[in-house]
């Protein structure tokens, strides 16, 4: 499939968008004034949860942790919290932090997760912005080599940073997840404590291996009841924490 593309600048991918950022963007986030929020899925290690062709991508960006007699891979994103419009568009649609904005705004509407095939009415560009300009895809392939040398840096940095941030997540006393493909669990924290964390992990030399024990929190009984077959811990605790996010939302494969 061939596909040309270009922005027309309307601004609709900066509004109600969970940006996914790394950790130094993380960080600067917070401290600059925005929210970050913390989305956490998890499939079983023995691959309950996650079809088998996406196994070694999703292995490849998660850690894997205890969980009661299981054991489960996890997967963190830290993400702008952006409900409604980005704290950083202006009144003509246009980036007050262009020059360094995060990695995922440079990437969009390209997808980040190979399995994910880009499909452009499912992106928030208009009709017109596909119907001209330079071409983006070719035979199936990506045209532009920066665009890739992009994503595959924003895949490296999921790769790299996942244990890093499940240790902030212990640091901040998040343990919840959800199954992949049954929601995310997500969490919104206090930001000062949110940028100390950051720093306190940052700061050690070695990152110790996750002792952490997750538990699942699930949308239905008929998962509730095979999860713990496989020996699963499964909260009961009814906090509220978990809220069911639909994917869309969470912008496609993560990315913006
Ligand atoms: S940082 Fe800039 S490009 Fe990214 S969502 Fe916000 S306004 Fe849009
Ligand atoms: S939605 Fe698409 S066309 Fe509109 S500003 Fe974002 S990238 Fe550009």
């Amino acid at each position: 499939m061939d596909i040309q593309y270009s922005c027309v600048g309307c601004g609709k991918c900066c509004n109600d968008h969970h940006v996914p950022l790394t950790l130094n963007e993380s960080k600067r986030w917070a401290t600059d004034g925005g929210a970050v929020i913390i989305l956490v899925e998890a499939f079983l290690e023995n691959g309950y949860g996650i079809p088998e062709h996406q196994l070694n991508h999703a292995r490849s960006r998660s850690l894997l942790v205890s969980s009661g007699e299981a054991r489960a891979y996890i997967a963190i994103t830290f993400a702008a919290y952006n409900a409604g419009p980005c704290r950083n568009l202006n009144s003509d649609n246009m980036c007050n932090i262009y020059e360094r904005r995060p990695l995922v705004c440079r990437i969009y509407p390209m997808e980040i997760n190979p399995h994910i095939p880009l499909r452009p009415v499912t992106k928030d560009c208009p009709p017109h912005s596909w119907e001209a300009g330079p071409d983006l895809i070719i035979g199936g392939k990506l045209v532009d080599s920066e665009l890739a040398t992009l994503i595959e840096q924003s895949r490296q940095a999921d790769r790299d940073e996942i244990i890093t941030k499940e240790a902030i997540c212990t640091q901040l006393g998040i343990c919840t997840t959800a199954l992949k493909g049954d929601g995310f669990a997500t969490y919104l924290p206090d930001m000062p404590s949110f940028a100390a964390a950051i720093e306190q992990v940052l700061g050690q030399s070695i990152i110790p291996p996750s002792e952490s024990n997750w538990c699942f929190q699930l949308s239905r009984d008929s998962i509730t009841d095979a999860m713990k077959l496989h020996g699963a811990k499964i909260s009961n605790s009814g906090t509220g924490i978990y809220t069911f996010i639909p994917l869309q939302q969470v912008s496609s494969a993560l990315g913006k």
